[in-house]
């Protein structure tokens, strides 16, 4: 592992999150299905680090009923997403402070993974990983994450014209809300999967 993912793990274990290195994507996957319990239900946030992982896929084949919007259920998969069992996402910034910083635009992702489920896995590859703390690992996500999912969606956002985020002259299909975890909510066990490859963005 890197140095970067060591002084992670352990920022991360003194807020009280229970940290997983998984070396491989491959390990990720595996490490991912042996934290949830048979027949557990689980709600998926929009993510595509678990889109490349496959994820949504493994946990089906394993017996798992998946609340996902970006499977054909599509905004019907909110509610029970929410009532899940395990809520599944991904940070987008972790500071080597130990803080998992995420936006959304829709707010989904975020709720579930602080209140409802009854657990939670985030997941990061090593490039969601920040050295400084909140204000870096805001830029890292305007920089990194928003162009290329505005792009994505096809989003007149500045950022998605421009690669770029320019808040000011923003309508905001995104970027609606930005969280700082610095602990887990409700003594849930809180999982973080810290994956040592690049993945998402
Ligand atoms: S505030 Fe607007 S321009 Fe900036 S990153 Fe967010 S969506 Fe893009």
């Amino acid at each position: 592992m890197t140095d970067l993912i060591t002084t992670t793990a352990e920022a991360l274990r003194q807020h009280g999150f229970l940290v997983h290195c998984a070396p491989t994507r491959e390990e990720a996957v595996r490490c991912v299905l042996s934290l949830i319990d048979e027949g557990a239900t689980v709600g998926v946030g929009g993510s595509m680090t678990i889109r490349e992982l496959g994820l949504a896929e493994a946990l089906q084949s394993a017996g798992h009923a998946v609340h996902w919007h970006w499977l054909p259920e599509g905004p019907a998969a909110f509610a029970p997403a929410r009532e899940a069992d395990v809520y599944l996402a991904s940070a987008n910034a972790i500071t080597t402070e130990g803080l998992i910083v995420n936006i959304d635009g829709t707010g989904n992702r975020v709720a579930a993974m602080i209140h409802g489920p009854k657990a939670v896995i985030a997941i990061a590859g090593v490039n969601k990983l920040v050295e400084g703390g909140v204000a870096q690992a805001i830029a890292r996500i305007k920089r990194e994450a928003c162009p290329a999912n505005a792009k994505r969606l096809g989003l007149t956002t500045p950022c998605g014209l421009t690669g770029r985020c320019n808040a000011l002259e923003c309508e905001r299909g995104m970027c609606n809300v930005i969280t700082i975890q610095e602990h887990p909510t409700g003594k849930r066990p809180y999982h973080v999967v810290l994956v040592n490859e690049a993945l998402g963005y």
